[in-house]
Formats: C-alpha cells, structure tokens, sequence
C-alpha cells in the first residue's frame, strides 16, 4: 500500500503517515503561531524535514505532501500573508532538497491548507474517487472560519481559489481584510477582521449579544456575516455548479445553519442550481494531514 507524510503548517505544524487513505500512527504537532512566524525560511524546511524523517520511522516513504496557508502555485508560495518569510519560496524544490540532505529520497508536492482540509475531508467522506459512470469525483469545497477564511477544493485544480477574499460588498468602508482589499468576504468572517469592526469585543461576546437581540449594532452584523458567506457560497455555485459545501475552523460555532440555507436560498434561484447542502465540520489536524498525504500520493501516482 502506498505510503505518505503529510506536514501541514498553519499556526502549528502537524504531521501524521498515512498508507491508502488512513492515518497510521499519532498525530505530532509542535510549534505556535508565534515562533512560526519569527522562525526564518531555512530553519522550518529544516524542521519539517526532520519531523518528516521522525515520522517514517526508518519506512521507506513514496510521497510527502506539505500544506501552506497562502497562494501556491507550481511549488512556489507565491503569497503567505501568516507567513512572510515564505513569500515567493520556491518550496517544492526546497523541501526536496532538505529531505535529501537528511537520506530522504522522495517527491514532494506542495499545496494551500485549506485545500488538504477538503482532500482530508474527501478522504474521510469516501469521496475521493469518482463514482461509477461519471467523469470527474464530485466537488469537495471547504470554508475555513479562522484568523482569516480559507476555501479548499477538491479535487486539486490550477488556478488560484482565494475564496476568503470573494467580493461580496460593494462599500468601501468594508475594508478590514487583511489583504487590504475592500468588500472581501474575510474583511467580514475572518477573526481578525471582526476584532477590528468591533474593538470592544471578541467575536464571541458579538455573536452572544446578537443572540439575546440587545444590541442591534451586533444582530445586524451576525445577519451581514451570514449573508456574506451565502453571497461566497452563491458565486461558488454561479461558477462551478452546486454541491456539498463544508464549514469548519475556529468560528464554524457561529454558523446557524437554517438562517445561512435562507440567506443562500435568496441568491440562488436558477433550477440546475439548488442541489447544494452544507455541514459543519469539527477542525481536526487529522483531516489536514491525511488530505497532504493523500493529495502528494495521487500526483505521484
Ligand atoms: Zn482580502
């Protein structure tokens, strides 16, 4: 069976083996936001090559498959907004390189994070394949509800998928993303753009005073941030069809599902279009992980 390291970094670093489909083993996880982000380029290839040889084990390893917040396009990080020292990284080639200076010979591919968490989830779903007589394995999209807001896809497809920064507010005074663009759906869901709107508040203390209805400041906002991620979801579906859309990450809590259904159920009307479904996902590294792996083992196949 087919084996794989899958080394996801995002405020930690986590990283599993897997064979097939399944994780084998614990899941390690070490570092936080903080020493990540002051850690230089060279010293986290070096600690993700060692954590990669730590987890083999001495096995012999057909595939690491590493994942990034940021754009990432033919193994280069293009942009990491959470991690600037990685900015135009060519890390494939890297983290090759550093594997192999430690005994390890394998292929490396390199992906964005929210991207492993929809193959992860894919995995864990049976879904990975696609079904008898069709052309394609269905659509797995992933929200991410973090710091800031990932979309994840799979199958793996070229492009770019900056979901979090969908348009979905033509006011210019919608300018809390942290890309800077104006009217993005993370300048509204993402928690740090929430901690700017509302400087007296965290986003948890936001939602509550939404819910007792005291204070109109805050319902109004929990019905914005719905409708921005039904306006995303919308344009998803505009675009690439309709489908199982996932919701996980820190902020998932916030989601109430029936209102988010109501709010997507007015943006998309067209008949072809309204076989979609959402379900929110607890946030787990396991699925993270086995979504690296998983991804790195089908691109060598
Ligand atoms: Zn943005």
């Amino acid at each position: 069976m087919a084996r794989g390291i899958g080394l996801v970094v995002t405020e930690h670093i986590a990283g599993g083996m897997v064979e097939g489909d399944s994780l084998c083993g614990e899941i390690q996880s070490n570092g936080g936001n903080d020493s990540l982000r002051a850690m230089p380029a060279q010293d986290l290839l070096t600690t993700l090559a060692e954590e990669a040889i730590a987890l083999a084990g001495g096995q012999s390893i057909d595939a690491v498959g590493l994942a990034f917040p940021g754009i990432i396009r033919a193994g280069v990080i293009e942009d990491s907004p959470n991690l600037q020292q990685l900015k135009g990284l060519a890390i494939q080639a890297a983290a090759t390189d550093a594997l192999a200076a430690l005994g390890m010979r394998t292929e490396v591919s390199v992906y964005n994070d929210a991207d492993v968490i929809a193959a992860g989830i894919a995995a864990t779903r049976g879904t990975l394949e696609r079904p008898a007589g069709a052309l394609w394995p269905a659509i797995t999209r992933v929200w991410t509800l973090g710091l800031g807001i990932g979309f994840g896809h799979y199958p793996v497809a070229e492009g770019v998928w900056e979901g979090g920064h969908t348009v979905v507010s033509l006011d210019p005074n919608e300018n809390f993303c942290g890309c800077g663009g104006r009217g993005h759906l993370e300048g509204i869901m993402g928690h740090r753009a929430m901690r700017l709107r509302f400087l007296d508040r965290e986003p948890d203390e936001v939602f509550a005073a939404a819910k007792s209805g005291q204070d109109p400041r805050c319902a109004e906002f929990a019905i914005l941030w719905h409708r921005a991620l039904a306006a995303a979801t919308a344009t998803s579906i505009h675009l690439e069809g309709p489908g199982k859309f996932y919701i996980t990450g820190m902020n998932a809590q916030f989601v109430n599902l029936p209102f988010l259904n109501r709010c997507v159920q007015e943006m998309v009307k067209m008949s072809p279009l309204q076989s979609y479904v959402f379900e929110v996902v607890a946030r787990s590294d396991d699925v993270a992980v086995i979504g690296a792996a998983v991804n790195a083992l089908r691109s060598c196949r």
